[in-house]
């Protein structure tokens, strides 16, 4: 009989469920889903209109909000698929997509 998983095993093919679905919401949060990034949003403050369109289309979350308003990026969880902005307005563009390894300041 196999151990159960746990802190000191993880899990092997035999723990998941048929067809690898995912039952569990929400554990994206336990992959910093920032390690395999290329590219990284740039984001401008003084563009930015708040109108939030980002943050509801981010598929990580990865766009902070405080108080109603876009606080900061989490780039332990941006995964740089651009999302955020493809959907800043036209008008506005606040987000550029910009390579990593032209990025002079780490974050
Ligand atoms: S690049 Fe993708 S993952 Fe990163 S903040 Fe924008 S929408 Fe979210
Ligand atoms: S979509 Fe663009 S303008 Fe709207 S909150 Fe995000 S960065 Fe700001």
């Amino acid at each position: 009989m196999s151990r159960q998983p746990g802190p000191d095993r993880l899990p092997g093919w035999r723990d998941m469920p048929a067809g690898a679905v995912i039952t569990e919401a929400g554990n994206a949060a336990r992959y910093q889903t920032g390690d395999w990034r290329s590219v990284r949003p740039e984001w401008s403050q003084e563009k930015c209109i708040q109108c939030l369109i980002c943050w509801v289309f981010c598929p990580d979350g990865a766009i902070i909000v405080k108080d109603g308003r876009i606080a900061e990026f989490d780039f332990e969880h941006c995964k740089g698929c651009g999302i955020c902005a493809q959907e800043c307005p036209p008008k506005v563009k606040a987000i550029k997509m910009v390579p990593e390894e032209e990025m002079t300041e780490v974050k």
